[in-house]
């Protein structure tokens, strides 16, 4: 079912990214879901998928949206305007979230860019207990192009907070490099032993681990992950992801 929605306001971040923050009353959802949108451009219908950024019953709903060069939607919403009017699924949808994921170790959440959303709605729409009484450890792997990419800043420092002694947060620069950052892919980083040894930590069995972003940057850190770590080949369900495109 489709319901109105209005936007209320948004950021742009630069010329490829932006926070659309908006008002509807949809169904109360599970952190991690995403919801689709649909309006007319040009009289001709048309209908995406994005993540909500935000917790649970927030009083306004986030997106957090790459501007893709020639992309129709994602164009249209970057230039519009507070008032702007769409219709929204009041429903939504998708299993990236943490109520399927079982008690493990470590939970390792990896995500490029935007697909940083879903961790900030699942990471906020729970409270300290909650994670620590299914995972020992939790550690969030986050890849910008450059530090101007680092809009979430605060809200991450908000959940370093929280979670202060379950969460660690890696924050790395793919195109930029900064002091304050780890430089590389997440897929290399991996491969080469540098995360391992940066965190003092391999990736066991009785992990878990999330991967949001495209199907070549999911299928690429999977192959890495699968070569490196041999033995857990044998084990089904080790990985949850999230495909953007
Ligand atoms: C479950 C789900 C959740 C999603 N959540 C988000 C979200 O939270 N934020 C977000 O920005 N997008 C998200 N997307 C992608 C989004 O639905 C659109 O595909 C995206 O905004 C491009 O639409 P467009 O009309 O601008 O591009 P189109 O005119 O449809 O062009 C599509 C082409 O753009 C490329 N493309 C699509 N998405 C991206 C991207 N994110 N980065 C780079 N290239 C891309 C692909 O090559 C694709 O073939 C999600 C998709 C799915 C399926």
């Amino acid at each position: 079912m489709w319901i109105k929605a209005k936007l209320i306001k948004l950021k742009k971040i630069n010329d490829y990214l932006f926070s659309f923050i908006f008002k509807s009353e949809i169904n109360n959802f599970i952190a991690g879901q995403f919801s689709k949108i649909k309006f007319k451009i040009n009289n001709i219908e048309i209908q995406r998928s994005y993540s909500y950024v935000n917790p649970p019953k927030s009083k306004f709903l986030e997106f957090y949206i790459s501007r893709i060069n020639n992309g129709k939607v994602s164009n249209f919403l970057y230039n519009s305007k507070p008032g702007f009017e769409f219709l929204i699924t009041k429903k939504s949808f998708g299993n990236f979230n943490i109520m399927n994921i079982p008690n493990c170790n470590t939970l390792w959440m990896l995500s490029h860019g935007t697909a940083i959303g879903p961790y900030l709605s699942i990471l906020r729409g729970y409270n300290k207990n909650f994670f620590i009484e299914k995972f020992k450890k939790i550690i969030l792997i986050y890849s910008i192009k450059t530090s101007e990419d680092f809009f979430y800043k605060n809200i991450i420092n908000n959940i370093k907070d929280k979670l202060n002694n379950i969460i660690e947060i890696l924050v790395l620069t793919s195109s930029e490099i900064k002091k304050e950052y780890i430089n590389g892919k997440i897929s290399n980083l991996i491969y080469n032993g540098f995360l391992e040894s940066y965190l003092n930590k391999k990736i066991n069995t009785n992990d878990h681990i999330m991967i949001c972003g495209n199907e070549n940057m999911i299928k690429e850190i999977k192959y890495i992950i699968l070569k490196k770590y041999k033995k857990l080949n044998n084990y089904n369900n080790i990985f949850s992801y999230e495909k953007y495109w």
